[in-house]
C-alpha cells in the first residue's frame, strides 16, 4: 500500500526549493507537491524529513529522494549507524543507506504530512465509462467523466447498493450511501451490529448506525465487484 504524502523537497508548493522561478519546478515530485511512499513509511533519517542534502549540497537528498521519507520494514532502528542515517563521514550510511526509522523521535511520518491513503476504482455507477448510467449522452457526475473514484482507505464495498453505485430504491440516480463509488471507507474488520451488515433500516433507507457503510455480510467484502483496483 501506498501513502501519498507531501512533497518535503518543495513543502508541497511544486516549486524548486534552490530555484524557485525554475520553470521546471519541483523535480522531486513533478510540480504536484505531492509524492507517493511505499508503507511502512518513516521520516527519512538522513535529512532528517526535510528532503534536501544534508551535506550543503543544492539538492534532494539521496536516501529519501527528496520526499523526505522512506520505507523501512522495521520497528527498531538500523544497528550499523544507530538511527543517525549517517556514517562517520556524513554519507548516507552504508548498511541502511540512509532509510532507517529515525533515532531522533521523528517515527512515523507525522500526520499533518499525511494527505491520504486513497484506493483507486473503477466508477460503480457508470462501471467506468464516464457516462451517466441513466443518462448516457450526459457525462458521469459521480466521476467527473474519468471513469475512476478515490475510495480513502480501509475501503469496502458498499453494502446498501451492494457495489453498484445506484440507488437500490429503484430511483435513477446515485446510492445516496457511497454516492456512487461503490465502495465506503469502514475502520473496522467487523459488520455493523445494528444492520448486521445489511447496510440497510427496516424501511430500507440506510442503517441509521452505520449510514449504510457497513462492511457487507455479503462475501464480497474487501472493495472489487464492479470497483475492481486500478493499482498502483
Ligand atoms: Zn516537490
Ligand atoms: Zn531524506
Ligand atoms: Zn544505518
Ligand atoms: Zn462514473
Ligand atoms: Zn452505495
Ligand atoms: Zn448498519
Amino acid at each position: 500500500m501506498k501513502k501519498i504524502i507531501k512533497c518535503a523537497y518543495c513543502k508541497g508548493t511544486g516549486k524548486d526549493f534552490y530555484n524557485p522561478s525554475s520553470i521546471s519546478g519541483c523535480p522531486v515530485c513533478r510540480k504536484t507537491g505531492e509524492v507517493e511512499v511505499e508503507e511502512p513509511a518513516v521520516t527519512c533519517a538522513y535529512c532528517s524529513g526535510t528532503g534536501k542534502n544534508p551535506l550543503g549540497v543544492r539538492g534532494a537528498c539521496p536516501a529519501c529522494g527528496g520526499k523526505g521519507s522512506n520505507t523501512w520494514n522495521s520497528d527498531t532502528v538500523c544497528t550499523q549507524c544507530k538511527g543517525t542515517g549517517k556514517s562517520r563521514e556524513g554519507l548516507p550510511c552504508t548498511q541502511c543507506k540512509g532509510k532507517t526509522k529515525s533515532n531522533k523521535g521523528l517515527g512515523n511520518t507525522s500526520s499533518d504530512v499525511v494527505i491520504k491513503d486513497t484506493k483507486k476504482l473503477s466508477c460503480a455507477y457508470c462501471k467506468g465509462t464516464g457516462k451517466d448510467f441513466y443518462y448516457p449522452s450526459e457525462g458521469c457526475r459521480v466521476c467527473s467523466k474519468t471513469g475512476q473514484v478515490e475510495v480513502e482507505e480501509p475501503a469496502v464495498v458498499c453494502a446498501y447498493c451492494s457495489g453498484t453505485g445506484k440507488n437500490p430504491l429503484g430511483v435513477r440516480s446515485p446510492c445516496p450511501v457511497c454516492k456512487g463509488k461503490g465502495s465506503n471507507t469502514w475502520n473496522s474488520d467487523t459488520v455493523c451490529t445494528r444492520c448486521k451488515g445489511t447496510g440497510k433500516s427496516i424501511d430500507g433507507y440506510p442503517c441509521t448506525l452505520c449510514k449504510g457503510k457497513t462492511k457487507s455480510n455479503k462475501s464480497f467484502g474487501v472493495s472489487s465487484g464492479y470497483g475492481y483496483t486500478l493499482g498502483y
